[in-house]
Order: C-alpha cells, then structure tokens, then sequence
C-alpha cells in the first residue's frame, strides 16, 4: 500500500488555511511543534463535550469515565514503547517536566564528586536542569564533544566514564541538527560502569518508535505536542527501582497515601509524582495522538521523510553558499542552515512572507552554535504530512531570499 500523503493532509484542517498574504501555509517548523490532526481534535472537543470530570477520586459515572479514558491512555503510551508496567509511565507536562523529575530527584540523592555526562548536541531542557542538581549536591557535569558533521564523539564519551560516573543523558535525536545518536552503545557502556541513562526522546517521537525494554534505558522522555497531540502534555518513562528511589518533586493533592502534620507517606507509583489536577484532556488527547501515528505507521513515517530530506538536502545544497550543519545519513528529516554573509533571522522572515514556516535562531540548543560559531540557524523540519511541492517551495525560497539579501 502507498503512502498517500493527500488523504493524510485531510486530516490536518490548519495545513488548508491562507495566511495574512494570501499565500497557502507551508509548515516546515515540526520539529518545534506538530499540528493537530482532526481526529485528536475531535478527542479533546469530546472530552469536554461529555465527560468532563476531576480524576481517580469520584464515585459519579463522569468520574470513572475520564479516569478510564486517562488510565486508558497511559496504556497505550506503555503498549507504544513497550514498557514493562503501566505505572512506569509518568504523565507531565512534556520533556522539560520530565527531565526536571529526575534532575532535582537526583539533586537530592547525588554526593560531591559524583560525576554526571551530558553532550553537546543537548536541547536547554537536558542541560540546565542538571546543572541544577550539580549545585545543588556537588556533583560534576561532563560533556561528551561533538564532531563537525554534528555527531557525537562516543570514543570521547566512553574515556569519559569510570566509576564516579552516575548518571548519562543524551537526546535520542537532536532537535537543532536531526542527528540519530547510537543510544544503544550510550547506554551499554554506561551500565558497564553501573551508570543510569536518560534519554531525552522528545525529538525522536515524531519519526522513529523506541523499546525502552529493549534498550534498557532507565528514563526516557517525550512531549505529546510533537507527535500530533497537544501542548502541556508528555510523559517521563522510569524503571520502578529508580522511580522508587527518587523522591517525589512536587508535593500535594494525588501524590501522597496518608498525611497527618506528624508525617505524610507518598502515594505509589505513578501517583508519587502526579501531584494536583492533571491535563486530564491533554493525556487522553497525548494517548489519540499514539493512535493516530501507529494507523499512519512509523515505518512509512520514516521511509517517507527520508525521501523528502533527500530533496531537500539536494536541492539546498545545490545553492552557492549554503552551509548544511550536521550533513550526514544518520539523520531524520531536519535540516539546519545557513546563507553566507546573511543572518538566518533575515532568512526566516523572506521565507515567512512567502507562507513558509520555518524555525531560526538557537533552537534552544547554544552550545551546538557556538561550537559553529554561528548566531544560529535556519532550521527546516519535516513532518509525514509535508510534500515535496512543499520541499521544492522551500528551495525555490531559499534562493529568492539569497537574490534579496546578497
Ligand atoms: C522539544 C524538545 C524538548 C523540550 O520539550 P518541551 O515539550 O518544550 O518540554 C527537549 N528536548 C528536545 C530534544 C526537544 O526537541
């Protein structure tokens, strides 16, 4: 059965609207966020329309019927990633919760000397926490290099690991360059030295499945708005012993099993680090989202957009004085560039009058620009419900921009 990208784009009613120009949207910043296809929309508007209703605690039928909705959807989350327990799966509010759970659990528990490794293709979200925690309990980042194709360094990395070393986290996929990192060695050799691994799954989502009981991984991460659901959503995937043993972040409603002003106890697992009110309607919609990627099919997903960012990599490289950074094959369909002698904010915006939504600047990830000494980039992400009309429109962009700017 083909791929049949029109039928897809029916289901996305934002990719049919006309911007303020008259010009059709070209939506090329997924890496930033997806779009929302019709039939999560039609989850979160039924939510609301029928069975809205707090969590875990009424005994009325609305009650029972958003907690088995929520309950459902934390399983398909666990089914999709293939997670051994259901209460190994956490909701948050995305990534960036989620990394912060276990940073300041670690904060607590981490002693001075202890040594923690970052790399340097990390989104803000998986640094900034850490060096938190590092201040916090003494503890020592490390940071594994990059290589100019926008790699990472693992034989760097694996001199990098002893026995202080406690903790390893690394993004699955960058999200500034779309570099795939070998997390199946990452996390190999740092349970080799008895060392824990996160990994910071956000980017990965949208284009490729991870077994976490296949890699063994100790946490990993992803945000419902990058595949298809809503915003201020996503899960933390730990494994029970480490869950177990961290301490809970936030304290509240939910989270606890008794409290008196003598002593509380905490809730068990996931409830330990669900305290208060959660987007109930955001994890049902984040459990559709699942759905609605596994009909469309991860596999083609990623046959798909390799084909577009093979168009797009031709056609952008083909411009006289276009830089590609991070141009190699193990990468999924973004691409980060830049114009010589033009600020890539200059870029965006001729693309952005021409309907073309594109990301410039940093995305959220310094250290990669600055190991380019770079202001940023110009960032092209693709997405299954992009066309290579779309790819072709954006090179066609491209080269107008360099004819005004240069
Ligand atoms: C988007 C992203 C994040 C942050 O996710 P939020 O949903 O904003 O919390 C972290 N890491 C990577 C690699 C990302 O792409």
């Amino acid at each position: 059965m083909g791929f049949d990208v029109t039928a897809i784009r029916k289901d996305f009613p934002i990719l049919g609207r006309t911007l303020k120009n008259g010009k059709p949207l070209v939506y090329l910043d997924n890496a930033a966020t997806s779009q929302t296809p019709q039939p999560v929309i039609d989850v979160i508007v039924d939510y609301y329309s029928r069975y809205n209703a707090n969590i875990h605690r009424g005994v009325h039928q609305l009650s029972q019927e958003a907690t088995d909705a929520y309950e459902q959807a934390r399983q398909k989350i666990q089914k999709h990633l293939n997670i051994a327990h259901a209460h190994e799966v956490i909701f948050t509010a995305g990534t960036t919760h989620s990394i912060n759970i276990v940073a300041a659990g670690f904060g607590q528990i981490l002693q001075p000397g202890d040594e923690l490794i970052v790399s340097a293709l990390e989104h803000h979200a998986n640094i900034v926490p850490w060096q938190m925690a590092c201040e916090r309990s003494g503890a020592v980042l490390r940071v594994i290099p990059m290589t100019p194709q926008g790699t990472l360094d693992l034989d760097a990395y694996e001199a990098l690991l002893n026995d202080r070393t406690r903790l390893v986290f690394v993004n699955h996929v960058s999200n500034a360059l779309g570099s795939i990192n070998d997390i199946e060695r990452i996390i190999h050799q740092a349970h080799a030295v008895r060392a824990a691994v996160l990994i910071d799954g956000a980017q990965a989502a949208p284009h490729l499945v991870a077994d976490v009981q296949a890699l063994d991984v100790d946490f990993y991460t992803l945000s419902a708005h990058k595949i298809c659901g809503p915003t201020g959503v996503g899960m933390l995937y730990g494994k029970e012993k480490w869950l177990n043993l961290l301490p809970p972040y936030q304290g509240g409603g939910e989270m606890i099993a008794t409290v008196s002003f003598e002593k509380t106890t905490y809730a068990d697992l996931p409830h330990k680090f669900e305290a208060g009110t959660p987007n109930i309607c955001g994890g049902i919609a984040f459990g559709a989202a699942v759905d609605y990627m596994n009909s469309i099919g991860f596999e083609q997903i990623a046959a798909y957009e390799h084909q577009l960012l093979l168009r797009a990599t031709e056609g952008l490289k083909s411009i006289e004085g276009l830089t590609i950074y991070g141009d190699h094959d193990h990468k999924t369909a973004v691409i980060s560039f830049n114009l010589a002698g033009v600020h890539p904010y200059d870029v965006g915006s001729i693309l952005d009058q021409l309907g073309i939504a594109v990301r410039t600047g940093h995305h959220c990830a310094q250290p990669i620009m600055t190991y380019y000494n770079i202001p940023g980039t110009v960032r092209a992400s693709f997405s299954f419900y992009n066309t290579f009309e779309e790819v072709d429109a954006l090179i066609a962009g491209v080269k107008k921009a360099q004819q005004m700017l240069c």
